[in-house]
């Protein structure tokens, strides 16, 4: 028998180098109010931890002038890595750009906005050092949010839990630290409509939460409005779950049964009594029910088909149009 000392897991954890390299990622759109305070908060941080680290920032086709705000970064610190996007791709390519890009021995998703505290890094290393590979951040409170944005929140995450059969932790953002082994295959999936937070989930290995408070934004406004909301909830739901076209199935099969039922009231008033006649009323509403719950039942198909095109079609995932003070990413040397 094994001495205590020398577990298995005790084993696991010596192949932590003690001063891990950390590769920071932040998306940034329209972020030139924010960027230099967070960049420095963040290197105040690390400095103190004295650990070597990179900032990977991700200009995600921004109209303001986070471009020069970033390139002036650049050039000021040589820990500041940048990539320009062509266009605006969406956070969550934006991310998975940095993921790319990164070399670390970990790497830390953060938003650019400050809302997430880089203090918490440590922590996130000490779980680590325990031998986890992804610790993630948990909201115990917003500051400054609006109630719609903490009840759309609240209600996304358990509608979510609800449909899916992974283990998504509720209330958790892209807020994280995670190996060097869950950011490759993070990378290695190269799925177009991404839910990162979801995807790590499905992944796998040892993860853990930290619990924090999430901040106000520091500076600018939020660069989520409903409408991306909406498409990042429906990325989440599909990417993770078949139930809305199972849900279909369901309504289907009922709503025949129902017809059914008419069909066999219809044909008795028919056969076996004299008002046949009358019934605009029904029958206006059977089509529009009719016709609306056939629209709704398409869309949900479209939704699915839509995504299938798009994978299918195999386009890059976004397109780089400068980087600075950064190589290429592994996955396009090797390509
Ligand atoms: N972001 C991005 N592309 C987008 C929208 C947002 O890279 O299309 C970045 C944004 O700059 C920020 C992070 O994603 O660093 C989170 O966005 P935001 O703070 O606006 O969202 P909220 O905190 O309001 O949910
Ligand atoms: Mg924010």
């Amino acid at each position: 028998m094994l001495p205590k000392q020398v577990s298995s897991e005790s084993i696991y954890v010596k192949t932590r180098p003690a001063k891990p390299l950390v590769s920071i990622v932040l998306p940034a759109f329209n972020e030139e109010a924010t960027l230099q305070t967070t960049i420095s908060r963040i290197s105040d941080v690390m400095q103190n931890l004295d650990l070597t680290y990179e900032i990977i920032v991700v200009n995600d086709g921004s109209s303001d002038q986070t471009k020069t705000v970033l390139e002036d970064l650049v050039k000021r610190h040589t820990e500041v890595k940048a990539i320009h996007f062509s266009r605006n791709f969406g956070h969550q390519i934006a991310v998975t750009a940095g993921v790319d890009h990164a070399i670390g021995d970990v790497v830390v998703l953060m938003d650019a906005d400050l809302q997430d505290p880089p203090e918490l890094i440590e922590q996130f290393l000490e779980k680590w050092r325990e031998g986890y590979d992804v610790v993630y951040a948990v909201r115990q409170k917003r500051e400054g949010e609006s109630w719609f944005k903490k009840i759309s929140a609240h209600l996304f995450y358990r509608v979510l839990r609800a449909m899916t059969d992974i283990d998504i932790p509720m209330d958790t953002g892209d807020f994280r630290l995670m190996s060097r082994e869950v950011a490759l295959t993070l990378s290695a999936i190269r799925e177009r409509h991404r839910f990162i937070r979801g995807m790590i989930a499905w992944m796998g290995f040892r993860q853990i939460g930290v619990p924090y408070e999430r901040q106000e934004r520091f500076a600018g406004e939020s660069k989520y409005p409903l409408r991306k909301m909406i498409r990042f909830s429906i990325d989440g739901i599909t990417s993770f779950s078949f139930r809305p076209l199972q849900f279909a199935t369901h309504v289907g099969v009922f709503v025949a049964f129902c017809g059914f039922l008419g069909m066999l009231a219809v044909l008795y008033e028919k056969i076996f009594t004299r008002n046949t006649v009358q019934g605009w009323t029904s029958l206006m509403l059977v089509v529009l029910f009719l016709g609306g719950i056939q629209l709704i039942l398409l869309g949900v198909v479209g939704e699915y088909i839509g995504r299938i095109y798009d994978e299918v079609r195999g386009r890059p995932m976004y397109i780089v149009e400068q980087r600075s003070n950064l190589n290429h990413s592994a996955l396009e040397q090797a390509q």
